[in-house]
């Protein structure tokens, strides 16, 4: 079975965004692939984090996975948290010191998270590495993402490319980001040139998986869109509106074709009642399956037998690569 990888971090809570470029994804191939899927804690800490709040949004993510449909029976789902594997961070090392710093400084959400920002970390700058180290200790062959996060997986592939070319060796798979064809940048509500995220500072324009009811009709009802009146789906254009038919087509499983089609005469206000209707009534069912996990021990038994597993194999890639560079003895 080829290998599958992707990780949400616990900068905060789960947002419908998150869900459309990586949990849905998991879920969707997950009997096709052998399956990682991790909570990259550490890469949340290239910004200041509460530890009491990062613990618990790092259980509560788990939990999300799972309620959303995340399958932890199938012998092939391997849940982890980064930061119980001393490897991903020794393997970064090295990928770092063969990482050019402007390359790293190039990167576009470099560039977006360091805007207008004083004393950011250094972490911030270099946390594409990691997130290679992350890729490349398990070969991993695909990469489910949003295509914010296409660069750095771009970046993953450059550096095993780099190393399997300086060291002459088939050392690491070349990863492949897995983009979706709808829903890969879902849009933040209020402000549609920016992508939804977790970690906005104006949540009005983002909702959580775990919002309640209230708040995913008002930020649904809020959101910003244009005054030609007209259904139609035009990313340049009509960026809001878009992004709502966005949003419908990922929860409904319907076309935007089919959903333009629906809407088709009717207001943007039909289409906002609609979206809300259709957003709580799927994110109640998660939200329900949620509180049964998180009172069952099945998140700790997951995360157990996944770090059992992904350190064996990440021990197993470190050792021969620290070998082929040439540290400690011979
Ligand atoms: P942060 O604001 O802390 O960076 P985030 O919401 O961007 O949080 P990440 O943990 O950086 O979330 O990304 C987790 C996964 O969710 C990645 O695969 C990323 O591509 C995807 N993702 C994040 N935001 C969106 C979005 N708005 N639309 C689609 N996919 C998204
Ligand atoms: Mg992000």
């Amino acid at each position: 079975m080829d290998r599958l990888l992707t990780g949400l971090q616990p900068s905060g809570s789960l947002t419908i965004g998150n869900y459309s470029g990586g949990i849905r994804q998991v879920i969707d191939y997950q009997k096709t692939y052998e399956t990682f899927l991790f909570v990259p804690d550490m890469h949340a800490t290239t910004v200041p984090q509460d530890p009491e709040a990062l613990h618990k949004n790092i259980k509560n993510a788990v939990g999300l996975y799972i309620a959303c449909g995340v399958d932890v029976n199938l012998d092939n789902m391997h849940l982890y948290i980064q930061s119980e594997n001393l490897y991903h961070a020794n393997l970064s090392w090295i990928l770092e010191c063969m990482t050019p710093f402007g390359e790293l400084t190039r990167m576009h959400q470099f560039k977006e998270k360091s805007k207008n920002k004083e004393g950011f970390s250094s972490g911030l700058v270099t946390y594409p590495v990691l997130m290679a180290s992350d890729i490349l200790l398990y070969d991993a062959k695909y990469v489910p993402t949003g295509i914010d996060q296409k660069q750095h997986v771009e970046l993953a592939r450059n550096l095993a490319e780099r190393f399997n070319e300086r060291y002459k060796g088939d050392f690491f798979q070349i990863p492949e980001p897995v983009i979706p064809k709808i829903g890969a940048k879902i849009r933040d509500l209020k402000d549609p040139s920016k992508k939804m995220s977790k970690s906005a500072e104006n949540t009005k324009g983002t909702i959580f998986l775990l919002d309640c009811e209230k708040d995913i009709r008002k930020k649904i009802m809020g959101a910003t869109t244009d005054s030609d009146g007209i259904i139609k789906f035009d990313e340049e254009n009509k960026p809001g509106l878009s992004n709502l038919l966005t949003i419908y087509s990922v929860f409904s499983g319907m076309s935007v074709e089919e959903i333009v089609e629906k809407f088709q005469g009717g207001g943007y206000g039909d289409l906002k009642k609609a979206l809300a209707d259709l957003l709580c009534e799927k994110i109640a069912v998660i939200q329900d399956n949620y509180q049964k996990i998180m009172a069952s021990g099945v998140i700790d038994d997951a995360l157990d037998r996944g770090r059992e597993y992904t350190n064996a194999i990440a021990k197993e890639k470190y050792e021969l690569i620290r070998k082929t560079v040439g540290y400690g003895r011979i």
